[in-house]
């Protein structure tokens, strides 16, 4: 074998583990961690695609029960180690709306169902408000395990978990999207912006239109808010009403 030819080997070799990390070169397969995959294709998604065609069962699955399944064993950040209960999401899977808060809490962890709390019970009468039943909607979190003390997810917790959000959003198919406080505009939308310049904006993400409001988890603490969380919310109805008609 030529010299040339042995560097040009061992440099496909190491961008190959560059870009899969040891996975590629365990032993057993099988161990590999559910997510890490897409994990390291989201991070490299600009660069050239070298293997293309790498997927994990979970990025094929074709509706969420099965996608939920395969994967709410999920080890690919640190917040697996403090969960009950994986927190998938709950709703319509035909949903128009889907509403997307910043990850679970402690009774969410407990049930395994996104906003069952207090912060919950204020979601279900916001969606009322606006003329739309819960289970019309589709409810999920940027994160599925709950962060150690209900701390803010870490932007690299948000990023391992977000192929699994965009895999529901591609099943889902949502129209409008009500995004819930800024980590979860921050984590959806990858915006340095403050929430006061983000309300009343229209962004995109997966084909869906996305508007930003207050965590209903905040309007409890400050009840001054729910003003101006009403105003987002007309604004938020209004554009269902437009996309629909
Ligand atoms: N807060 C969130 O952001 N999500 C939940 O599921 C519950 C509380």
């Amino acid at each position: 074998m030529s010299d040339n030819l042995k560097k040009q080997i061992i440099e496909a070799l190491k961008s190959q583990k560059e870009i899969f990390g040891n996975d590629l070169f365990e032993e057993n397969p099988l161990k590999r961690k559910t997510g890490i995959v897409a994990e390291k294709k989201e991070k490299y998604k600009d660069e050239p695609a070298l293997f293309p065609d790498v997927k994990e069962a979970w990025e094929k699955a074709e509706n969420l029960e099965k996608l939920e399944n395969l994967i709410n064993n999920c080890t690919a950040c640190k917040l697996c180690e403090g969960r009950n209960k994986f927190v998938f999401g709950s709703g319509n899977p035909n949903a128009d709306v889907m509403c997307v808060g910043e990850g679970p809490g402690a009774e969410e962890d407990k049930q395994g169902l996104p906003f069952v709390g207090r912060a919950g019970q204020l979601l279900t009468d916001i969606l009322k408000a606006i003329k739309f039943e819960r289970d019309e909607v589709y409810i999920a979190n940027i994160v599925k395990c709950r962060p150690p003390e209900n701390r803010t997810p870490f932007p690299d917790e948000m990023d391992t978990c977000l192929p699994y959000l965009k895999k529901q959003f591609e099943l889902i198919q949502p129209k409008l999207v009500l995004c819930l406080g800024l980590t979860a505009a921050k984590g959806l939308l990858k915006s340095r912006e403050s929430l006061t310049n983000m309300r009343g904006k229209v962004f995109e993400f997966e084909q869906a239109k996305v508007m930003v409001t207050y965590h209903p988890a905040a309007l409890l603490r400050n009840p001054n808010w729910k003003r101006p969380c009403w105003e987002d919310l007309q604004k938020f109805r209004k554009l269902y009403d437009e996309l629909m008609s």
